[in-house]
């Protein structure tokens, strides 16, 4: 099995580094994130064997599970929803939360970075689209957001992350990601003591739209693993 994921792999790898041409971007600043919710470990241990370093898990309980097996071989990232009481157990293990979606967790994250003398790594989840079903603070809320964070020590805030709404035609995605750069240029240049040098967008449906409009790092599940689901 391990020839058809490297074969996948090869394949995103591909097409990252043509939507990087098409917009004169470097490959070198686009992170494949590999979705690996409901991926058996040991497929995870061939993923790495081909060469990818970054998983992506939307729950905690699956990531901490994982971990135990792989632990710190590969790097880390929380991509879902996470609730309050199950922060503390990523301490120490997550590189990076591209999940963070309103003030509360902000205030939770920064307490227990205190506590623990290490900042969070954090990426602030924005719903751009505006649709219900969707976790994120809505662009309007981003001003008095940022306005509270810039004081938190425990919290690092890198960049903004987003999810476009699932479409037929991934070119329609294309406003959603763009909105998501000029927000994210728009605090940058407000607040240049923030280092907000990543843009979390781009799934397996419309990756290469996200890459054209600036991703630093997607997120790519199925169009790697969705053989190997359990
Ligand atoms: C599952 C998931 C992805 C990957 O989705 P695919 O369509 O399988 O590539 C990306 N981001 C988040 C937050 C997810 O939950």
């Amino acid at each position: 099995m391990q020839g058809t994921l490297s074969k996948r792999i090869e394949m995103v790898n591909e097409r990252i580094a043509k939507a990087c041409h098409r917009s004169g971007r470097s490959t070198s600043e686009v992170k494949l994130v590999a979705v690996t919710k409901r991926v058996a470990v040991e497929n995870m241990r061939d993923a790495l064997q081909c060469g990818l370093d970054t998983f992506g898990e939307n729950r905690v309980q699956e990531l901490l599970n994982k971990y135990e097996d792989i632990g710190k071989a590969v790097k880390w990232h929380l991509i879902g929803h996470l609730q309050r009481n199950k922060a503390k157990y990523l301490a120490g293990k997550v590189e990076l939360i591209h999940s963070l979606d309103r003030l509360e967790l902000a205030l939770l994250l920064d307490k227990l970075g205190n506590d623990q003398g290490i900042p969070w790594q954090v990426l602030v989840q924005v719903n751009v689209s505006g649709e219900d079903t969707k976790y994120g603070l809505s662009p309007e809320e981003l001003p008095e957001f940022f306005d509270v964070v810039q004081d938190l020590q425990g919290i690092k805030v890198r960049g903004l992350m987003t999810m476009a709404p699932l479409e037929d035609d991934p070119e329609k995605t294309r406003p959603v990601f763009r909105n998501l750069r000029l927000l994210r240029d728009q605090i940058a240049q407000e607040r240049p003591h923030f280092d907000l040098c990543h843009l979390s967008m781009g799934m397996t449906n419309d990756f290469e739209i996200a890459v054209e409009e600036g991703a630093t790092l997607v997120r790519i599940g199925s169009a790697i693993f969705s053989s190997f689901y359990q």
